[in-house]
């Protein structure tokens, strides 16, 4: 299995898991680019937000209540946060499996660089 995501969900690479359910797992950035930054994965690969399709919809849906979930669990949500999926090189997509990015403890500038 090459996918670093893939490694992580199955627990070959260790990850600061903050939560896990049956389709999402979530974990701290490794290089958190504010107080909290955490990003939520789908247990099933997929490569990007481009490649998903109408099979995942649900998958998706999941991430993003994945993500509400953490920020309560993490208690930002009343500050405020912001959710990201970077997709392809002009948005800096390093890791090709979807993942989202839950930011949060300063404000964010908008628009984002
Ligand atoms: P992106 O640039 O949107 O593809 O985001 C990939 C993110 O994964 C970056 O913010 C990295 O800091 C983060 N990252 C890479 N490897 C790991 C790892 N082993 N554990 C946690 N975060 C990681
Ligand atoms: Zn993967």
């Amino acid at each position: 299995m090459s996918c670093l995501f893939c490694r992580i969900v199955a627990k070959e690479i260790p990850a600061a898991v903050v939560y896990e359910d049956e389709h999402v797992v979530a974990f701290r950035d490794l290089r958190p680019q504010a107080p909290t930054h955490v990003l939520v994965i789908p247990r099933e690969h997929v490569a990007s937000l481009d490649e998903a399709t109408e099979g995942h919809a649900t998958l998706l849906g999941r991430l993003l209540l994945g993500a509400a979930h953490v920020a309560r669990h993490l208690g930002v949500s009343t500050g405020g946060y912001r959710t990201v999926i970077n997709n392809g090189p002009d948005a800096g997509q390093t890791v090709l499996h979807v993942h989202l990015h839950l930011l949060a403890g300063r404000p964010l500038a908008w628009p984002p660089g």
